[in-house]
């Protein structure tokens, strides 16, 4: 069973229309503060991103923003947080994020957020690391992306063992337990 401390949390930089998103964006914040969970995040103060931020700093808790040097000149950091770092890139942001993480939550988002996902699960699948990561799949958001991974599967694309390593969940509690059951696991051995 992982020990779970630091959070990292993936979501869009839009708060999107369905107003579930935001009430349960909120929601997590609050719980990641109530249950002693510093947040890793983008560092972003918009959308989702400055959501989950400000719900988790109001609620008492710890805020760790990572971002790119070019998107905060932009003037799109949030500086009222915990700890605010900057990176040279992109890449650089996401390898420091898997370093401050032991478990990821993705809620929804667009195509930055899409990528950050599947990043981290392609790099469990390559055991690169053995983090836990939970879809937040508010209001079945996600379902046609759950769809299209398991027709991959059923492709042969992936082995169906690694729809095992990511939580579909719709509710809080449903991510938490699952991170407190999740097994790493892989069909292959790979020695890195
Ligand atoms: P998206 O889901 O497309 O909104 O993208 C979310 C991710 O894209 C963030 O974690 C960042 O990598 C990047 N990103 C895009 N726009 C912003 C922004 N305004 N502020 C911070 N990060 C952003």
């Amino acid at each position: 069973m992982p020990t779970i401390k630091n959070v990292c949390v993936f979501c869009g930089s839009n708060h999107g229309y369905d107003p579930q998103f935001l009430a349960q964006t909120n929601a997590l914040g609050q719980y990641l503060a109530a249950n002693h969970h510093p947040l890793v995040y983008g560092g972003g103060k918009e959308g989702l991103m400055g959501a989950v931020a400000t719900a988790t700093m109001q609620a008492g808790g710890q805020v760790i923003g990572i971002i790119p040097t070019f998107l905060s000149e932009l003037g799109l950091a949030k500086t009222d947080i915990t700890t605010l770092l900057e990176t040279s890139t992109m890449d650089e942001r996401k390898d420091e994020m898997l370093r401050q993480a032991d478990a990821f939550i993705v809620l929804p988002g667009g195509f930055g957020t899409f990528e950050e996902f599947t990043t981290m699960l392609s790099w469990s699948q390559i055991n690169v690391h053995q983090k836990p990561i939970a879809l937040f799949n508010i209001d079945h958001y996600y379902d046609p992306l759950v769809t299209m991974m398991q027709k991959s599967c059923d492709a042969g694309f992936a082995p169906q063992e690694n729809m095992n390593l990511f939580i579909d969940a719709t509710t809080i509690d449903e991510i938490f337990t699952g991170f407190a059951n999740f097994h790493h696991q892989l069909p292959f051995k790979y020695t890195n």
